[in-house]
């Protein structure tokens, strides 16, 4: 390794559960000197049905915010990093850190704070276990007044920061406000955080070490086996990250992306397995199959509206579109054909809004038909490779007629990345399957 080569790697939740993870991670960190720095998760599932830390710690403050027994919940948090210190053999201790955090839960305090604890814990813990500086992320990451990340702060204050470290642990997911308060990214945020590391340090790779063998080209918990992408760009990343490959934080892509770091996802658990490398273009790689993966998520509805001669119409989709403005709610697609359009949103955001964005609908461009579909999964084929080849959306439909599955949708990104399907919930697992099994064995 080059000696002035530097890595920022982050370690999720489940490569850091216990004292067995810990060791792996410390094996991989030695292993490469320029591994200078690292963004460790709250400790994650040791088994399935366990729970993650930071659902504990959020647990924890929602008991206490009611007024409920807290400390029981808080305690098994404790117990997590002291179970870790004792089997590590670590000289380090946390009860001060418990007790203050004992105190502020009590107090009440906000769930960002409360959340936030699991990575700082964490990180102090594993800078001790690494003999490696810690710097709480509060004082090197920043939200503005509003509340969204200020990159140009943290950028400017943990490049400085870190200028000056050989080796840190800066623990992942939070950073602090402009009133020095805590705020945390949204879950899975400590993606973001290696992100905003590896640009700040003018990182040669940013390695993101979890527990899969990188990213591959389906859940696998959908489909069996499903094989590993070698390399993706940052583009079709960003769409399966969106669309539910959880694997990363889809907001992790931009800070890299900006300065041009390649992502590499790496398996703790196997690290001699090559992973999956994140670049800003393929020219030089041909992909093996036409598709690059495929992503999926439930919890949509379609607003469908049908009018005669409606693209004649002046401003009807506008004025569709103003009524949901009007109403804060977002939309996700929108497809549309001569009589028809749809507008996809997210179930969550028109719950319980359902008549009021008909009647206003209905009282504004007056359509011959208007109705809400819920209960839609949307599934995103993606792959830089179907701009060049025919047919491909014809084999998506094809095939999934063939398996007896419905599409209620379809949207084609007019960059020929990706094709959206809609179809309903219960036939999900099934579609993902049908369309995998088409363009990969
Ligand atoms: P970490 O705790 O390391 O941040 P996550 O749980 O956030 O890990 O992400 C890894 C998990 O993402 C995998 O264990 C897998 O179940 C899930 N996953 C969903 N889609 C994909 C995909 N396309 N490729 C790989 N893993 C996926
Ligand atoms: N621990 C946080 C979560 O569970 C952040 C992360 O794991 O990236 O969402
Ligand atoms: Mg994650």
């Amino acid at each position: 390794m080059t000696d002035n080569m530097k890595k920022v790697v982050k370690f999720g939740g489940s490569s850091l559960a216990d004292a067995g993870q810990f060791a792996k991670v410390k094996e991989i960190i030695m292993a490469d000197s320029a591994r200078r720095f690292v963004v460790p998760s709250a400790p994650g599932k040791r088994f399935s049905g366990d729970t993650k830390v930071t659902d504990l710690l959020l647990n924890s403050q929602a008991a206490s915010s009611k007024g409920e027994d807290w400390e029981s919940i808080f305690s098994i948090a404790e117990d997590r990093y002291r179970g870790i210190i004792a089997d590590l053999g670590l000289s380090v201790s946390l009860e001060d850190e418990f007790a203050v955090i004992r105190e502020n839960l009590k107090k009440g305090c906000t769930k960002d704070y409360a959340a936030s604890r699991g990575e700082y814990l964490n990180g102090i813990l594993l800078a001790d276990y690494l003999g490696y500086e810690f710097i709480d992320a509060a004082s090197v990451v920043f939200f503005d007044k509003d509340g969204n990340f200020d990159a140009a702060k943290t950028n400017r204050v943990m490049g400085h920061v870190l200028e000056s470290c050989e080796n840190a642990v800066i623990p992942g997911f939070f950073g602090s406000g402009v009133n020095g308060e805590v705020i945390t990214f949204s879950r899975g945020g400590s993606d973001i955080t290696g992100a905003i590391v590896a640009r700040a340090v003018c990182a040669d790779v940013y390695e993101n070490w979890t527990d899969v063998s990188g990213f591959l080209m389906a859940d696998p918990r959908i489909v069996e086996n499903p094989k590993p992408i070698n390399i993706i760009t940052y583009r079709e990343l960003r769409e399966l990250a969106y669309m539910g490959a959880s694997v990363l934080h889809e907001d992790a892509i931009f800070p890299v992306k900006m300065a041009g770091i390649p992502i590499n996802i790496k398996n703790t658990n196997d690290p001699s397995a090559s992973g999956t490398r994140i670049v800003a273009t393929t020219e030089q790689y041909q992909n093996e199959y036409i598709i690059t993966g495929i992503a999926g998520k439930k919890g949509f509805s379609l607003i469908n509206i049908e009018k005669d001669m409606m693209n004649s119409e002046l401003g009807f989709g506008m004025n569709v579109l103003k009524v949901l403005c009007d109403m804060g709610i977002s939309f996700e697609h929108l497809p549309s054909g001569i009589d028809t359009m749809s507008v996809v949103v997210a179930e969550s955001a028109v719950k319980g809004k359902e008549r009021d964005i008909l009647s206003r609908i209905s009282a504004l461009v007056s359509p011959d038909n208007i109705d809400i579909e819920k209960g839609i999964a949307l599934i995103a084929v993606v792959g830089r490779g179907m701009i060049r080849t025919q047919g491909t959306a014809c084999r998506v439909f094809d095939s999934l007629a063939r398996e007896g599955v419905n599409i209620r949708m379809i949207d084609q990104g007019s960059s020929e990345l990706n094709i959206i399907i809609g179809v309903e919930e219960k036939d999900f697992d099934a579609a993902i399957r049908t369309i995998y099994n088409e363009f990969v064995s």
